[in-house]
């Protein structure tokens, strides 16, 4: 049965490559998860029966559109809007939109694909899907920044809804962005919708908690598999790549939880404090003033800034955070962090370690946690704000966390049980694919092939 699964498996990746031709990170993720599966499709020859893997791999439904706009010179611009619905087994699309230089049909496929696991994982009625844009957000005034998410609601609302498919931020796309574009929705439609978008603001159907929700779940998730091997966060040196929404919040908590966080950085390069980074500057950098991090030196003279965003990496910590992008860790990383003696290494970024740099932290007994299952907080949090805006009441920003944390404990549980059960004890990478897998596989049998 393990060959047939492996024939299966190999025949539907060349599948993929064949008809996806160069588009290398949307190949990686489907490798990752694929290798995961041949014990389960060898002992469930039921999901082979069905053509589950060719059904998942292919989106049900792909949007590639135009977003002309008028710059601030006066100028028309065109960028290349797309949303990929990959699938609604159970529940309406959900998934970031990234607006960034990089983002094309690759990165948006391997993000889609990536949602389908992780929002199963969360345990919410969510399905897969992503969008975005190769728009640069760098350097645009305020209303160029609305110009441009008005032109892409404007096409993008055709194919969205509350029940349908629900948007909301990644990269680029944060509280302003997405205030803009429900503004658009809103207009567009003629009516207040309000679960049509998630990671709103407070003021109109947005929920408590969303915004620290992708960081902060890293971080409980992190400190729950630390516990599991007899270790924590407490008195531990942290590495956190990035500065954006999901580093910021992972600062914070891994602070409040005792770990000393010494480094962070942005596309420009890091900073290394080695009294603890004061998230307090970054926010106002960050968030506020949309400045380089480099910046931050200016009032914490005695840290230092290195330009060149991998260099991070070679700072010795126990517990490493890639929380900036994808394949930010590649092999050399991976071994530099290793012969620093790294203990645990937490994803918050989506795939963010190249498949060389999993290997080498399986090898050498690091523990990992992968993405799907780490920074499913925040999707899992936007699954709340749904269930909020549902009943048109709001929880409390200690019942959002509550919450949040059970999800993150029943995610880690979930998957090293997964994990023992497949013969891969401990491997949250195999135990994460094959328990958000089942649960989609088991809903597209029960819904027959349509
Ligand atoms: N962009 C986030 C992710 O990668 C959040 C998506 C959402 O809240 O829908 O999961």
């Amino acid at each position: 049965e393990t060959q047939f699964a492996k024939c299966y498996v190999d025949d539907v990746y060349n599948l993929v490559k064949k008809r996806n031709p160069n588009e290398s990170e949307f190949h990686q993720a489907v490798k990752e998860v694929f290798d995961s599966l041949v014990p389960v499709l060898a002992s469930n020859p039921k999901y082979i029966e069905h053509g589950i893997l060719e059904r998942m791999v292919e989106p049900e439904r792909v949007i590639s559109f135009q977003v002309p706009w008028v710059d601030d010179q006066g100028m028309v611009q065109v960028n290349r809007g797309f949303r990929v619905q990959f699938n609604s087994a159970i529940g309406p699309y959900k998934g970031g939109l990234r607006f960034h230089p990089s983002v094309n049909a690759s990165i948006i496929k391997f993000l889609g694909f990536e949602q389908i696991f992780k929002n199963s994982l969360t345990g919410q009625p969510i399905g897969g899907g992503k969008g975005g844009s190769d728009f640069d957000p760098k350097g645009k005034s305020d209303k160029e920044i609305m110009r441009f998410t008005q032109s892409f609601m404007s096409e993008l609302s055709k194919y969205i809804g509350p029940d349908v498919d629900v948007p909301a931020g990644d990269i680029g796309v944060g509280a302003r962005e997405i205030g803009y574009m429900f503004g658009q929705y809103k207009k567009m439609r003629g009516g207040f919708q309000a679960g049509v978008l998630t990671g709103k603001g407070l003021a109109y159907g947005g929920s408590l908690g969303r915004k620290e929700a992708t960081g902060y779940g890293t971080v409980y998730f992190v400190e729950e598999m630390l516990k599991d091997k007899g270790f924590s966060l407490k008195g531990s040196t942290v590495v956190v790549s990035g500065s954006g929404n999901v580093s910021i919040y992972a600062i914070e908590k891994a602070q409040q939880l005792g770990g000393n966080v010494v480094a962070c950085s942005d596309s420009s390069g890091y900073i290394f404090d080695p009294q603890g980074i004061n998230v307090d500057t970054v926010k106002q950098l960050k968030e506020v003033e949309g400045k380089r991090i480099s910046e931050y030196v200016q009032e914490h003279p005695h840290a230092q800034f290195t330009p060149g965003c991998s260099g991070i990496w070679s700072i010795p910590c126990d517990i490493a955070l890639p929380c900036a992008t994808q394949n930010e860790i590649d092999e050399i990383a991976a071994n530099l962090l290793v012969s620093n003696g790294v203990i645990a290494i937490g994803e918050g970024a989506n795939m963010p370690s190249t498949l060389e740099a999993i290997e080498i932290f399986h090898a050498n007994k690091v523990l990992f946690g992968p993405a799907k299952a780490v920074n499913a907080g925040g999707v899992a949090v936007s699954a709340l704000e749904m269930a909020q805006n549902s009943m048109r009441l709001s929880w409390t920003l200690e019942e959002v966390d509550e919450k949040l944390q059970d999800i993150m404990k029943n995610i880690y549980r979930n998957s090293i049980e997964a994990s023992h059960e497949y013969n891969a004890p401990g491997n949250l990478v195999v135990g994460a694919n094959i328990a958000g897998f089942k649960k989609v596989a088991d809903a597209m049998i029960s819904q027959g092939i349509i």
